[in-house]
C-alpha cells in the first residue's frame, strides 16, 4: 500500500486479531526473515510481514480481502526462522477465519480447493509436499501452465521438493483427522 488513509483503519482490529491467535504481533519488528524463508511469498499480494504491519495498522478490510491470507499454507517455515517465534501460521488461519465470518470476497479464486489439497497432503504423507499440492491444484482447474514462472523460480531456489518426504508415523497424524477422510485418494 502507498499511503493509508485515516478512515481505511478500523480500531480494535488489531487487538482481535491477537486475542483470536493467542499471538502477540507487536512483538514483529519486521525484519523480514518470514517473508525472505516463505516458500510461497512470491504468489502473494502482500509478504508474511507486510500482512502482520497491516493487522498492526489495523488495516481490517484490506488484509481481510487479501490473497496472501489464502495462499499461506501454515507450513511455519517462517515461524522457524522468526527472531520474536512470531507465529504466523495462527495468524494468518485466524484472518481466514474472520474473512469467511464477515462475507469479505476470497482473495484467491477457488482457494478453497488448494486447501484441500493441503490437508490431503498432510493426510498422505503427515506432512505437505508443496510440489504435489500445486499439481494436483492445477490438475483440478485444468490450469496446467498458469503460475509456471512461480513454479520454475521455487524449484531454482530449491523450495520445492520432487519427492515426499514422510514422518516417521504416519498414522499418528491420520488419528487427527475425521473419518471422511479415510477416502482421500
Ligand atoms: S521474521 Fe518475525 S519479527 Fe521478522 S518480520 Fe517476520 S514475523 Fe516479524
Ligand atoms: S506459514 Fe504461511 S507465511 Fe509462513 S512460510 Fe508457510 S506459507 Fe509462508
Amino acid at each position: 500500500m502507498d499511503k493509508i488513509e485515516k478512515h481505511q483503519q478500523q480500531p480494535g482490529f488489531f487487538k482481535e486479531v491477537v486475542r483470536r491467535s493467542g499471538v502477540n504481533i507487536g512483538l514483529c519488528w519486521h525484519c523480514k526473515c518470514c517473508s525472505a524463508g516463505c516458500p510461497f511469498a512470491e504468489a502473494m499480494d502482500y509478504l508474511p510481514n507486510q500482512a502482520l504491519r497491516m493487522v498492526q495498522l489495523d488495516l481490517k478490510e484490506e488484509i481481510l480481502k487479501s490473497s496472501c491470507i489464502w495462499i499461506c499454507v501454515g507450513c511455519h517455515t517462517c515461524s522457524v526462522e522468526c527472531p520474536q517465534a512470531i507465529d504466523m501460521s495462527a495468524v494468518m488461519d485466524t484472518l481466514r477465519q474472520m474473512a469467511m465470518e464477515e462475507g469479505f470476497p476470497l482473495g484467491q479464486p477457488n482457494i478453497l480447493n488448494f486447501h484441500k489439497e493441503v490437508v490431503n497432503s498432510i493426510y498422505r504423507h503427515g506432512r505437505t509436499h508443496k510440489l504435489e499440492i500445486m499439481m494436483r491444484y492445477k490438475l483440478g482447474r485444468r490450469e496446467f501452465f498458469s503460475d509456471m514462472d512461480v513454479g520454475i523460480s521455487m524449484l531454482s531456489k530449491r523450495k520445492l521438493d520432487l519427492m515426499p518426504s514422510r514422518v516417521e508415523q504416519p498414522a499418528e497424524i491420520r488419528k487427527l483427522f475425521t473419518e471422511d477422510m479415510e477416502d482421500v485418494p
